[in-house]
């Protein structure tokens, strides 16, 4: 509880970006404190190490930050979500709907096998849409999403209940 405090505490909140009325969450100033990313890693570590993860799956950008230390941590390979027209190699795309618009996430085939046991991680959850095409993406494969994990969740906008039975782990829950 100590060391969640401190995390929620180095999250800094910038009001109207990128736009008005949006209170943005930078998790740059976690990034700053080595305590406080040390212990972000140390307990989503101490969450997954016991779980047979054999994919962390990061969603980009953010998502690259925190997934590879938990990924090296428990043993696991990491796999880049991208925005589109990034990777290299043959890819599947999920698009998915945003505030205005849509957007489109990618994954390298191949990256991800049948069985695979998934963890996907992102710095933040909102409405739940990001996470919910990641893990389609996954799925489409044939891996199993075990759970999803964030740092911070925006509670008002109830992206949990979009993930349906999918278990979420949270960090730091933000009202
Ligand atoms: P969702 O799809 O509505 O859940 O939005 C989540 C995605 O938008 C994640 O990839 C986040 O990194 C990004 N995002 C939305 N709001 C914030 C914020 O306040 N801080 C950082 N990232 C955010």
């Amino acid at each position: 509880a100590d060391r969640i405090a401190k995390i929620s505490s180095t999250i800094r909140i910038i009001p109207d970006f990128p736009k008005p009325g949006i209170m943005f969450h930078d998790i740059t100033t976690l990034l700053l404190d080595h305590a406080a990313f040390k212990d972000t890693i140390d307990l989503f570590v101490e969450r997954y190490k016991d779980m047979n993860i054999s994919v962390v799956a990061g969603v980009e950008a953010r998502g690259f930050i925190f997934g590879p230390p938990i990924a090296l941590a428990i043993g696991a390979k990491f796999v880049p979500l991208r925005k589109p027209n990034r990777l290299p190699g043959e890819v599947i795309s999920e698009e998915y709907s945003l505030e205005y618009g849509t957007d489109i996430m990618e994954m390298h085939l191949g990256a991800v096998q049948a069985g695979d046991q998934a963890l996907v991680v992102d710095d933040l959850i909102a409405t739940g849409g990001t996470l919910c095409a990641a893990m389609k993406l996954l799925e489409r494969v044939g891996a199993h999403v075990v759970e999803c994990a964030c740092v911070v969740e925006l509670v008002e906008l109830k992206g949990r209940d979009r993930l349906g039975e999918k278990p979420l782990f949270v960090l730091v829950s933000s009202t």
